[in-house]
C-alpha cells in the first residue's frame, strides 16, 4: 500500500485531499498544527505538528524511519483578501518557514514525490479583456500581494530541490477554491463562503455588504475538481508549475446574484470600501487539461453543494448567539 502525507490536512483542501487519497487506496497520514474544525479526519493517522520547526517536518515525512511515497504540502498561514492584506508578516514568516523546511526535509529524507500548493496569486493584475495568462507569464514577477510573493519564492525552493537533489516536484497553482468544510467566517474566509454566509444570515429582501464596486472578475473552482487536478498532476510528468482551475468567469456582483438565486432569496448589495485584490485574473488551464483533467462542476453546481453547508453553520452559530 502506498503511503502519502498531506500537510495542512486540518484545513479545507487538505481535508478533501485526504478523503480522495483514501478512496484511491493510499495509507494516509494527515499533518496539521490543529485538528480539522468541521469534520473528523479520514486519515489513517493524524499528527499535530508545527511545520515551522525543521524537526517536525522530518517527523512528518518518515514512517518507521522510511520516507513516505508522496508528500502533498498544503499547510500555509492563509485566508481570503481581508487576511492577506492584514497579515503580511505572518504569511511571509510562517508559510516561508513551512515551505523551506518541508522541501528540505522531504528531499533529504528521500521522499520520491512532492507536491507544493502554489496559487494564482503569483500572477500580476490583469485587464478584463487581456488574453489568459499562461504559467510562463508569472515572470517578470509582479504579484499583487505578499502571499503571492511567498508562493513564488517557495515554488523556486521546491524546484531547486528537484533540480539539485533528485526529488520529483509538482507545483500546482490553485485558482480560488470553494466548497463545504472550508472557513466560512472569522476573517479568513474567501468570497464564495463569505457570500453564502451573508446571504444565509440576511432576511429575504435584505441587503448585504460587498467590498469594492463588485465588478472585479473572478474564477472559482469547486474543491472536488481541484483535488482531482492535484491527484492528476502528481501522477503526471509535468515538471513545471501548472495552473489548476475552471475557465468560468464571474463578477463579484453576479456571484452574489447566483448565491441569492440558489438560496431562493432576493438580496440587495451595498458596496463598501474593503480589500478587493486584483481586478481580474484569468489563467489558462490548457496545461492541466492536456492531461485529461476537466472541471466537472459549473459554479452553479458547486454553489448548490456549498450553500446548504454554510447555511447550516451560519444558522447554528446564530442560534448560539454568535456574531456571524
Ligand atoms: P486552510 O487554511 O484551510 O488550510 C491550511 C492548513 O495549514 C490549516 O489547517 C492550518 O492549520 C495549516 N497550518 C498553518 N500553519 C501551520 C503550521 N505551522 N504547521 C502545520 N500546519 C499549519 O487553506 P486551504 O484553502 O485548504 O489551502 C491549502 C493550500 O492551498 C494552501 O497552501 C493555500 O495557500 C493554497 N491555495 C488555496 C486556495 C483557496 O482558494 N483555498 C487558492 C490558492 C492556493
Amino acid at each position: 500500500m502506498k503511503k502519502a502525507v498531506v500537510c495542512g490536512a486540518g484545513g479545507f483542501i487538505g481535508g478533501h485531499l485526504v478523503e480522495r487519497l483514501k478512496k484511491e487506496g493510499f495509507w494516509v497520514r494527515g499533518v496539521d498544527i490543529k485538528q480539522h474544525e468541521f469534520r473528523e479526519t479520514a486519515a489513517d493517522e493524524f499528527l499535530q505538528l508545527d511545520l515551522r520547526k525543521p524537526e517536525s517536518c522530518g517527523e512528518a515525512v518518515l514512517v518507521d524511519g522510511q520516507p513516505v511515497d508522496e508528500v502533498y504540502q498544503l499547510a500555509a498561514d492563509m485566508g481570503g483578501m481581508g487576511f492577506i492584506h492584514s497579515a503580511e508578516c505572518e504569511i511571509m514568516h510562517n508559510s516561508l518557514l513551512i515551505n523551506t523546511y518541508m522541501s528540505h526535509a522531504a528531499a533529504s529524507h528521500g521522499v520520491p514525490r512532492y507536491l507544493f500548493s502554489s496559487s494564482a496569486c503569483v500572477y500580476r493584475d490583469q485587464q478584463p479583456d487581456e488574453p489568459d495568462l499562461t504559467e510562463d507569464d508569472a515572470y517578470p514577477a509582479q504579484p499583487d500581494n505578499e502571499y503571492g510573493w511567498e508562493k513564488l519564492y517557495s515554488e523556486r525552493v521546491a524546484l531547486a530541490y528537484q533540480r539539485n537533489q533528485g526529488m520529483t516536484v509538482r507545483v500546482a497553482r490553485f485558482q480560488n477554491c470553494y466548497g463545504p468544510y472550508g472557513t466560512w467566517n472569522g476573517g479568513r474566509e474567501k468570497a464564495p463562503a463569505a457570500m453564502c454566509r451573508k446571504i444565509a444570515a440576511v432576511e429575504d429582501g435584505g441587503t448585504i455588504e460587498v467590498w469594492g464596486d463588485g465588478t472585479a472578475m473572478r474564477v472559482f473552482t469547486y474543491v472536488d475538481d481541484l483535488v482531482d487536478g492535484i491527484y492528476t498532476l502528481m501522477r503526471s510528468s509535468i515538471a513545471q508549475p501548472t495552473n489548476i482551475g475552471s475557465d468560468e468567469r464571474i463578477s463579484v456582483n453576479d456571484l452574489v446574484a447566483l448565491v441569492a438565486e440558489v438560496a431562493g432569496k432576493t438580496v440587495g448589495i451595498r458596496h463598501v470600501d474593503g480589500p478587493v485584490g486584483v481586478h481580474a485574473r484569468n489563467h489558462s488551464s490548457a496545461r492541466i487539461r492536456e492531461l485529461g483533467w476537466t472541471d466537472r462542476h459549473t459554479l452553479r453546481d458547486g454553489i448548490a453543494k456549498t450553500y446548504p453547508w454554510v447555511k447550516e453553520q451560519t444558522e447554528q452559530a446564530m442560534a448560539r448567539g454568535d456574531e456571524v
